[in-house]
């Protein structure tokens, strides 16, 4: 069976190996970069990226973590985990701090603010309906959530939820010479897939709904049926 890697340096892993026992799913905490190869996907969880960050930095992850989303394997981010997996990140306390990368979008570290306002909300998710049939919307547990400003044309969008009234303007840096823009849409994206990424900036994990966790799992079975068939392709040629 498929080993799930929950990245456990800080936040909320004992909460994801909570989800996938209850699954019957194996999962291993990952602490160390030669653990990555011994595993078939990994989820990076919620906490604060940039202590997260500072951890992974310390145990010399960062590069071992883009070699992994680099094979194709699935991986998961919630949270931190999706500030971890986004090309860029913008908001408070951002520069500087290392990303992982490989979504390609734009990420706010604490759009929805601080602790005080962590908010629950029905989500709408077609996706989770197609896969698994019943109910399409989902509980959001948002806590001192990101959200994501702008996504690149390979990035598919599963969620979004309304801007909370009287949210302050955010500008997003461009920093790269070109001009700053002021984030001005009425919703904001929540969930999104790019190949072999998934990323929520809400905790399914939190919750007692696996829907989140069997997607993932189904994710592990798509990419190892490709690496098989791959393998036989390549062994019949
Ligand atoms: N906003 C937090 C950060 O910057 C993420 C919060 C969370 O993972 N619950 O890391």
């Amino acid at each position: 069976a498929a080993v799930v890697g929950v990245l456990a340096l800080q936040g909320s892993y004992n909460e994801h190996m909570a989800a996938l026992r209850r699954i019957g799913a194996k999962g291993v905490e990952v602490r160390k970069a030669e653990q990555l190869l011994g595993i078939d996907s990994l989820i990076i969880p919620g906490g604060e990226s940039t202590t997260m960050a500072k951890l992974a930095n310390f145990h010399n992850l960062f590069p071992a973590l883009r070699e992994f989303v680099g094979t194709g394997k699935p991986v998961w981010g919630t949270c931190a985990g999706l500030i971890f997996l986004a090309d860029k990140a913008v908001g408070q306390k951002t520069g500087g701090q290392e990303l992982v990368g490989g979504l390609d979008c734009t990420v706010h570290r604490n759009f929805f603010g601080s602790q005080l306002q962590s908010f629950e909300t029905e989500l709408s998710v077609p996706m989770l309906a197609e896969k698994e049939g019943g109910s399409n919307t989902c509980r959001g547990v948002f806590i001192r959530a990101p959200a994501i400003l702008e996504v690149g044309q390979d990035v598919e969008v599963l969620a979004d939820c309304p801007v909370p009234a009287g949210r302050p303007s955010i500008t997003i840096t461009s920093g790269e010479g070109l001009e700053d823009q002021v984030y001005s849409k009425d919703r904001v994206i929540v969930a999104v897939r790019q190949g072999n990424i998934l990323a929520t900036a809400f905790h399914p994990e939190l919750t007692s709904d696996s829907r989140w966790h069997r997607l993932f799992l189904d994710m592990d079975k798509e990419s190892q049926a490709k690496a098989l068939a791959a393998l036989s392709l390549s062994a019949s040629s």
